[in-house]
């Protein structure tokens, strides 16, 4: 039996390595996320042979054996079921934040009652440190995450990061008491209040670790968290020794570590400076007023019509606002329109437009954009300034040039779609409200640039309507 359970363990290891291969391209994403559900629900079954073996080796009820497993599955599965039918495309990121927490909390419970379990017995050393591995990593991810998820919720007390005085140096002591509680705790294995006085800590610094990180970091932190609970996942596996979690943690760790790093590079930062560094608006940054006042021209979707008559080339360039409007079918009807007059148009993707990787890709795949028309940004940008109109959707953030002029900027080098270099600009959104990082864009009152108030959905209806006419 034991070999047909790694057989089947095997088997999902596999899917699960399949499947992440799959989600490297749109054409094959969710085909592949399939093939890691089925892997994911193999492992689950392939676990029950084991639980029964437990259960027919301990006394007491059938309820009290199973019935708190099964309570736990069916209110985990409800949960879970509940938050993915009902999540909105745009809360994505902190159902992912959520979710990465409830795993490391579920590695420091799951590694803290192995520990009690053990009590009496010889313990190895390899197990104890996993155990504390878990409990470290498990801890800081769970308070961590919860925190990013009231940053993305923009739950009041936490809209600005938090900063105080000697941040970084009691960051440093707690780290450091942290890591005495953890040789302890590894070392006394018998002692599990060693393990919840270094759980307690660890979590503090959780909490600590994620509070001054905020703005346009927070899509690194999400990434760096999730990594995290594949390590305090990985951890759990070797303290119950099931080698499905073993290898699915790790591949979790592993593919959080490369996404943390893609978006490092995206917005040109390191991933110290990120979790580190605190990502706030300068006093001394460009203020609003000084950047828009006198400046700006609003446009009509008639005068948009217009210029698209004598267009040739249109580059849009999608952004969170998109999202939010719930655009994308509208503006895959655009591009159809606009090319059924022989106008050539091409999507240029920021890497961290929108709230989360890959956030335009999946919208404008929903709404049938065909994948060789979505352009990442080091190919489109060389030939912006042949773009005779750049329709920026609900962007902000990805299209400021500040990033490129000013080195107080908080998002100073981060690359951004070259917009400001193309013919004319129609920038849609409601109001001239900042993005995500807070501040003012220029390229709203650059010469080049007209801007069409309105909601992403109706603005593109209306435009359309206009180009009909
Ligand atoms: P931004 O957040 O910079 O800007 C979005 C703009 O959309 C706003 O200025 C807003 O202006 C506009 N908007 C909102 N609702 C609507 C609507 N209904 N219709 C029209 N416009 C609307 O978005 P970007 O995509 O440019 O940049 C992403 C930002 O998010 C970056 O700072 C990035 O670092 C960060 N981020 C990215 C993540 C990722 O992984 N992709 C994850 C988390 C954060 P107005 O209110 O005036 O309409």
């Amino acid at each position: 039996m034991a070999d047909l359970v790694y057989l089947g363990y095997l088997l999902a290891a596999v899917l699960f390595v399949f499947c992440l291969k799959m989600l490297c391209h749109p054409r094959t994403a969710v085909r592949g996320n399939l093939v890691g559900a089925t892997g994911m629900l193999l492992a689950v079954l392939f676990t029950v042979p084991r639980i029964l073996e437990v259960g027919a080796q301990s006394e007491g009820t059938l309820f009290s054996k199973y019935g708190v497993l099964l309570a736990g599955v069916v209110l985990g599965s409800a949960i879970g079921a509940t938050f993915a039918l009902k999540v909105r495309m745009t809360a994505m990121p902190q159902m992912v934040a959520l979710f990465n927490g409830f795993g490391g909390g579920a590695s420091v419970l799951v590694a803290g009652a192995e520990m009690l379990h053990n009590l009496g017995h010889p313990v190895e050393l390899s197990v104890a440190v996993a155990t504390v591995a878990s409990g470290v990593i498990g801890s800081v991810t769970f308070w961590g995450s919860l925190v990013a998820f009231a940053k993305l919720e923009e739950y009041k007390l936490f809209r600005k990061p938090i900063r105080y005085p000697a941040q970084q140096p009691l960051n440093a002591v707690l780290g450091l008491v942290a890591l005495v509680l953890a040789v302890l705790c590894a070392t006394n294995p018998d002692q599990p209040v060693l393990y919840w006085v270094m759980v307690l800590v660890c979590s503090v610094l959780g909490l600590t670790l994620v509070n001054p990180i905020g703005g346009a970091d927070m899509p690194v932190v999400i990434a760096v968290l999730n990594s995290y609970s594949g390590l305090a996942a990985a951890a759990t596996g070797f303290v119950l020794n099931n080698v499905v979690l073993i290898v699915s943690g790790a591949l979790v760790g592993a593919s959080g570590v490369i996404l943390s790093q893609l978006m490092c590079q995206a917005m040109n930062r390191s991933l110290t400076n990120v979790i580190f560094g605190v990502f706030t608006v300068e006093e001394d940054a460009a203020k609003a007023d000084e950047v828009y006042r006198g400046k700006i021209k609003a446009t009509s979707p008639e005068e948009i019509a217009m210029l698209f008559d004598s267009a040739r080339r249109v580059v849009i360039v999608p952004g969170y606002g998109m999202a939010v409007a719930q655009a994308q079918h509208a503006v895959s009807d655009l591009a159809r329109h606009l090319e059924s007059r022989g106008v050539e148009v091409e999507f240029a993707i920021h890497p961290v437009a929108g709230r989360m990787p890959g956030h335009m890709n999946v919208l404008l795949a929903e709404a049938q954009v065909p994948y060789d028309k979505l352009k990442e940004m080091d190919e489109i940008n060389p030939t912006m300034s042949q773009a005779d109109v750049a329709l920026v959707i609900g962007a902000n953030d990805v299209v400021n040039p500040l990033a490129r002029t000013d080195p107080k900027s908080p998002i100073a080098g981060m690359p951004i779609i070259d917009v400001d270099k193309a013919r004319t600009v129609i920038v849609v959104k409601r109001s001239l409200s900042p993005g995500f990082a807070g501040i003012p864009n220029p390229l709203f009152a650059a010469d080049n640039t007209l801007m069409y108030f309105a909601d992403g959905k109706k603005a593109i209806l209306d435009l359309i309507n206009a180009m009909k006419q």
